[in-house]
């Protein structure tokens, strides 16, 4: 029988903080996106694969920090560059640091697309900055969309507080579906300045879904019939899925690309690279600058996880990890006769409840993943996980036995 977990300095934290801070913390991490009460608010620290709530829960954790998380939390090796920095140098200056030139260079190695690369704070940078590029390299204005691509005013989904003429060039079409984006682009086609798109599909609530034979391919030779230019959103799958991208993984080259989350683990920076041709005007007609732009120690940071990630083969690791736990739980899940799917195997894993006519999956989900937090294994509701180096074996056998116990309790509920 699984025990409520004591979450009492979360929850009066909480409570604490709806009075001083709008919503108590920032859209997805509100306890609405979770299972309220059951769901911690605050973390305390974390290390390796695992994170510890600020009542002292431990658990397993598989949403790694929305995704910047690839190696494991605080990386001595990381972090320890990023002190010498502080202590040695300095990270904040009037002028730029000499680590940029050899960031750019590591990329343009490393990722197909990138010929030339600039350097930002947030994905949502990244992918403004990209269809600014986009809109000024081909004098157009209309953007084609499909993903999420952050909270700017071009993308974000909640439109309060946003000019409708600030969206209303922005069209969208699903995920593997070629059809769809044909029509936009034989309607709007003269006027698509570019086309942004995940290259793997991972829409919120619904499961994680990779590219149909031919899906990305075929979105690039729109892209060229029409004069548009192509951008690959890899805030999620740079730095994961392959160190060139999901376009090395998948072999199909963007014009654009943006980069961020695992880039860095952990530390806040994101790139946009992309063909000479298409970057250079930002070199004259594109303005791009802020603050905090240059500041070095996430640039520090990224080239110490890129260093890491090529000298221990991470990523293949990681696949590994994810490739024992997907076979694990797609078993489980198969086994617990709940009309449940497991996706986003091996480095993204999600489980989701089939949308059925009693709408029975709106009790299920919550009832499920309280199962799954009472036993100190954190995963998202609504959102697909990732899996990072430093979980062990053990973790995932555990994480394992625990979505299935968490099945088996269902009983109890429906
Ligand atoms: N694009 C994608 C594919 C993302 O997953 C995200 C963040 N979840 C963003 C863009 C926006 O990045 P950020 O939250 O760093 O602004």
């Amino acid at each position: 029988m699984s025990q409520k977990l004591n979450l009492n300095l979360s929850d009066s934290m909480y409570q604490n903080a709806l009075n001083i801070i709008p919503g108590a913390v920032a859209g997805i991490r509100r306890p609405y996106n979770f299972v309220p009460g059951e769901y911690p608010i605050y973390f305390e620290h974390g290390k390796g694969g695992r994170v510890t709530d600020v009542d002292g829960n431990e658990y397993i954790d598989f949403l790694c920090a929305y995704g910047p998380i690839i190696i494991g939390y605080r990386e001595e090796e990381i972090d320890n560059e990023v002190i010498e920095q502080m202590r040695n140098k300095g990270f904040c200056f009037s002028l730029t640091q000499p680590i940029q030139n050899r960031l750019a260079q590591k990329l343009i190695d490393l990722i197909p697309s990138a010929e030339m690369a600039a350097f930002v704070k947030t994905g949502s940078d990244a992918t403004s900055i990209a269809i600014r590029v986009a809109r000024a390299a081909t004098d157009r204005v209309k953007i084609v969309r499909c993903g999420y691509h952050g909270w700017h005013d071009w993308c974000v989904e909640v439109k309060g507080g946003v000019p409708q003429k600030v969206w209303e060039d922005i069209h969208e079409f699903h995920y593997n579906d070629l059809d769809e984006l044909e029509d936009i682009m034989k309607e709007h086609g003269d006027n698509i300045a570019g086309i942004i798109v995940t290259p793997v599909g991972h829409p919120l609530a619904e499961k994680v879904q990779e590219p149909k034979p031919g899906f990305l391919e075929g979105v690039r030779k729109i892209a060229d019939k029409y004069g548009s230019i192509l951008i690959f959103d890899e805030i999620r799958s740079g730095f994961r899925v392959d160190m060139g991208g999901a376009q090395k993984l998948y072999g199909v080259t963007p014009d654009l690309a943006t980069f961020g989350k695992a880039m860095a683990n952990g530390y806040p920076i994101a790139a946009l690279v992309g063909k000479k041709e298409v970057m250079k005007v930002l070199a004259d007609k594109v303005f791009l600058s802020s603050t905090f732009f240059p500041n070095s120690l996430e640039q520090i940071a990224c080239l110490k996880t890129i260093e890491i990630l090529e000298r221990d083969n991470i990523l293949a690791t990681v696949r590994k990890k994810g490739e024992f736990f997907s076979n694990l739980v797609e078993e489980v899940v198969k086994k617990s006769g709940y009309d449940a799917e497991f996706s986003g195997g091996p480095l993204m894993p999600f489980i989701t409840f089939n949308k059925d006519k009693d709408g029975l999956y709106k009790k299920l989900r919550p009832a499920f993943y309280t199962e799954l937090i009472r036993r100190k294994v954190f995963l998202q509701p609504y959102h697909h996980g990732y899996i990072c180096y430093r979980h062990t074996d053990e973790d995932l056998k555990y994480a394992a036995n625990m979505i299935a116990e968490s099945f088996e309790e269902l009983k109890k509920y429906c």
